[in-house]
């Protein structure tokens, strides 16, 4: 076992403990190489649990809000899910461990350096379920809608509708709301296709941009 690999594996133990983690999820953790998404000054702090810069002004966020966003969202093998903010795509490859090769992520970000660093991360280490887009988010992404899950790892204004839109009866979104107070809303859309929101907590992400997020 290397060095990161050690320490990988404590810090998902940590995780685990303290917030009761799935199997799935523990595994996920425990398995995808945080050091080799950070910049490289920042490898020996990839896994102390916080979020990092990864340029552009722009986080990658700390593992234990990964891990607790995954399992709110009820993640299982197979689920169509749309990541909205891929940064250096760290959180993508988490989820692509989950629902596994029958599933797919699609991942939208908007500064194409990042969906550039994001796509070589992911090719290296060979996640092939994972689509990465350069668009706004915050419109969702029409053409592989609907999607099983919906997750927004930028905080905005208020919860976009074409987010809601893109959300099959029966899934489920998780996404930061807020500007200097913000919180983690879990929003179901049952059969009927009625919304129902649940307030998770205080959280700190960076904002969401374009057309439905802060200007
Ligand atoms: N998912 C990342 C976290 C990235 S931080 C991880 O693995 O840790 C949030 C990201 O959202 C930033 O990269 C930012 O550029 C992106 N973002 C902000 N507004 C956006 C928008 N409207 N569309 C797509 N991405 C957006």
């Amino acid at each position: 076992m290397d060095v990161y690999e050690e320490k990988r594996k404590k810090l998902a133990e940590n995780l685990k403990y303290e917030l009761n983690l799935s199997e799935k999820v523990y595994k996920a953790i425990a398995k995808v190489p945080r050091h080799l998404f950070v910049p490289p000054k920042y490898k020996n702090e990839a896994y102390i649990d916080t979020p990092l810069p990864i340029g552009f002004g722009q986080t990658i966020s700390a593992p234990h809000m990964v891990a607790i966003m995954c399992e709110l969202l009820e993640l299982k093998e197979g689920d169509k899910v749309l990541e909205i903010g891929t940064g250096c795509g760290y959180h993508a490859a988490v989820v692509a461990e989950i629902v596994g090769d029958e599933g797919k992520v699609v991942s939208v970000e908007y500064i194409s350096e990042l969906a550039e660093i994001a796509k070589k991360n992911l090719e290296m280490l060979g996640y092939k379920n994972v689509k990465i887009i350069v668009s706004d988010g915050s419109k969702g992404y029409e053409p592989e809608a609907p999607y099983d899950k919906i997750y927004v790892t930028a905080s905005a204004p208020e919860i976009p509708k074409p987010l809601i839109d893109q959300l099959k009866a029966g899934g489920r979104m998780v996404i930061p709301v807020g500007d200097v107070v913000q919180y983690l809303y879990i929003v179901v859309k049952d059969y009927s296709g009625r919304i129902e929101k649940k307030n998770w907590g205080s959280v700190r992400f960076v904002p969401l941009r374009g057309e439905y997020g802060f200007k």
